[in-house]
Order: C-alpha cells, then sequence, then structure tokens
C-alpha cells in the first residue's frame, strides 16, 4: 500500500471512532466506556436454564438459606439479605465476599435484576461477580437497557463487551458460567501468564477465553501486581437489589505443561533395509483383513483396512512402537519367518497373522 493510502485509512478509522494498534502486536483496544463502541448484538436466550444444580464435586457458596459463607469488607458478617432460596444486596451495605479462597475456577451463578426496572444505563440493576476479588463479571439489566458496551451485562468491565447480548427481563433468573485461570507471576514479580476467562450467559457464549489486561477498575488502567494464588470471589453491592442464588464453583487443576510424554520411551534400535523388509506383507485377524505392512524408504508402515497409517518404531529386533499412540506390535517370528503379531492397544491384545509377503 503506498504511504497516502495509509494515512487515509489511519484517518478514516480515527474518525469513525475506531482504534488501530501502535505496533503490530498490540491489540486494538478502545478507550474504556467510549460510548462510539457498537453494542452486542441482542440474541433471546431458550427458555430458562435455571437452576443449575452443583455437581458432586463442587464447593457451594451459597445453598439458598444463610449467608454463612459470606463476609463484608472487614471480615464480618455479610449484611445483605438471604431469604426464599436467594440472597439480595442491600444498597450501602458494601460488597461481599466468600469465606473460602479460591484461584482457577469453573463457577456457576445465578443473579436476578429487580423488578419492576429503576433507573437507567449503570443504575439499573448493576453489582458485578469479581473473580479473586479483582476481576469484575459485570452483572446489569441489560434489557432495553443502553449503556457502555464494556459495561453491560457478561463485559469485563471496562475491557471486554460480550459477544452478545443474552439478557433476559428484569425479575427472570438468568445464569453466568465462568471459566476462570487466574494470572500467574514469576518470582520476581513480574507477569508470566495474565489471567484468562470465558463466560456462558443464559446458555449462550459471552466471552471467549479472553485474556484480562488486569484488575477491572472504574476510569482507571490498573496494572497487575503480584497477588496470592487464592482470594475470595466478591459479590458488587452498586446500590441496586441484585438477587443471587445458586453459587457454585468447581475449582480447576493446574494445566499440564506442554511437552514430551510422562514416561520416556525405550531405546530405538536401528534395523536395516533388509531387517525391516521382512515384515512387509498383509495381515489377517480371524474376522478379515487387518491391513498391510509397508516400508516407505527406512520408514516401516502399518496400512489398516480401516484406513489409518501408522509409523512404526523399532523398539528390539521384534517390537515396533507406535509413533503416536501407547500401542505396539509384538511380532511372531517362526524359523526365521514373520508368522504373524499381537497388537497391544489400550490394555488388550489382538493376534494378527500374515498371509502374504
Ligand atoms: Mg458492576
Amino acid at each position: 500500500m503506498r504511504l497516502p493510502s495509509i494515512v487515509a485509512l489511519w484517518l478514516v478509522c480515527l474518525l469513525s471512532g475506531f482504534a488501530l494498534p501502535a505496533g503490530a502486536q498490540e491489540p486494538v483496544r478502545w478507550l474504556a466506556h467510549d460510548m462510539q463502541r457498537p453494542r452486542p448484538p441482542v440474541v433471546a436466550p431458550a427458555a430458562s436454564d435455571c437452576p443449575a444444580p452443583p455437581p458432586a464435586d463442587a464447593v457451594v457458596l451459597f445453598d439458598g438459606k444463610d449467608l454463612s459463607g459470606w463476609r463484608d469488607a472487614e471480615g464480618g458478617p455479610a449484611k445483605w439479605i438471604a431469604r426464599d432460596g436467594y440472597m439480595e444486596s442491600v444498597p450501602n451495605s458494601g460488597y461481599i465476599y466468600s469465606a473460602g479462597k479460591f484461584g482457577d475456577v469453573q463457577l456457576h451463578v445465578e443473579w436476578a435484576a429487580p423488578l419492576p426496572a429503576k433507573g437507567r444505563s449503570q443504575g439499573r440493576g448493576n453489582s458485578g461477580v469479581f473473580l479473586m476479588g479483582l476481576y469484575e463479571v459485570q452483572v446489569l439489566d441489560s434489557y432495553d437497557n443502553e449503556t457502555y458496551a464494556d459495561g453491560q451485562a457478561a463485559a469485563i468491565y471496562g475491557q471486554y463487551p460480550p459477544l452478545v447480548n443474552a439478557c433476559r427481563p428484569p425479575g427472570e433468573w438468568q445464569s453466568y458460567d465462568i471459566f476462570f485461570r487466574r494470572p500467574r507471576f514469576h518470582a520476581d514479580g513480574t507477569v508470566e501468564r495474565k489471567a484468562r476467562i470465558t463466560v456462558v450467559h443464559n446458555g449462550i457464549l459471552v466471552q471467549d477465553n479472553v485474556e484480562i489486561w488486569g484488575p477491572t477498575a472504574w476510569l482507571q488502567n490498573r496494572p497487575y501486581e503480584p497477588q496470592e494464588p487464592k482470594l475470595p470471589i466478591s459479590l458488587q453491592d452498586h446500590g441496586n437489589p441484585v438477587r443471587y442464588r445458586n453459587l457454585w464453583l468447581r475449582e480447576l487443576p493446574e494445566t499440564p505443561p506442554a511437552g514430551p510424554p510422562a514416561s520416556e520411551p525405550p531405546p530405538v534400535v536401528a534395523l536395516s533395509t533388509a531387517e525391516l523388509q521382512e515384515f512387509v506383507g498383509a495381515y489377517k485377524t480371524l474376522l478379515g483383513d487387518f491391513g498391510k505392512i509397508e516400508l516407505h524408504g527406512e520408514q516401516l508402515q502399518l496400512h489398516m483396512e480401516t484406513g489409518q497409517v501408522i509409523d512404526l518404531i523399532p523398539r528390539s529386533p521384534t517390537e515396533f512402537a507406535f509413533r503416536w499412540t501407547a500401542a505396539k506390535l509384538d511380532f511372531d517370528v517362526r524359523d526365521g519367518k514373520v508368522a504373524g503379531f499381537t497388537m497391544h492397544l489400550a490394555g488388550d491384545k489382538y493376534p494378527v497373522k500374515r498371509v502374504g509377503g
């Protein structure tokens, strides 16, 4: 593209309210709460999927009876109301914090905005679910309620609008299913991995494994700071009586690091082309054709009747491992001739006979 075209593109983007990256690796960022930012399309969710009871290994954060699992900011009793199977935020009573501390979680939340709806924009049915007390998944009555895109229901507040607006009307129960990986820090306190989050709102994907920039905040851009690996989950009092019920989570194990298999494979033996050639031929089971063993260059391959082509790695003069699978062939060699093999796969053994060279 010639230079004048690039300048023109910048101008068009700036004038139309779009942000351009400063460098090739920089994500496109809007200023927080920009009313120019397009609102996500509205998608009506299916009929209610609530309540979703907890699975067997869940930690139940609120069982509908009392607030014994929650604290106020000073560690005292939570001052919200619990009744009729739900809890409700009490204006000016403050945020509440789970008694337990958590890091990586699958978190299920059901909430309902006040009915009748009162107020507008951020003043209608506002609350929030804060992972580790730092990263807010916005709770807001976004049903027919205009506000900035990164502040509507299921936004990562001030950072990521939801992919769609899947809000139910006020008074109806809605669900968030949140999948959260906490940030990781190096020993010197610098960020090793930012937090990541996926959110499903009323059965619809609204945040797709997005990378959180830092703790969410109003009018600020807070950087990551070293933090404990587990912290309480908090719920926001924003002055509106929002209800919650059926809060449970599953603690997620560490993601196993990518790398070589857990067990080292036994050493590979070197077989000559002539030795490898001895295994080439057609093979059958009692049920019919099994496949063929072929030699391509120095690579012995099993071509199964079912279509799979498998590289065979010699582990001994008569034992060949599959290259990518925990399986092997033990060849039966009689009087210097290959008579067949036993395939070992997933704890089972399959006898296979050779029918032609
Ligand atoms: Mg909020």
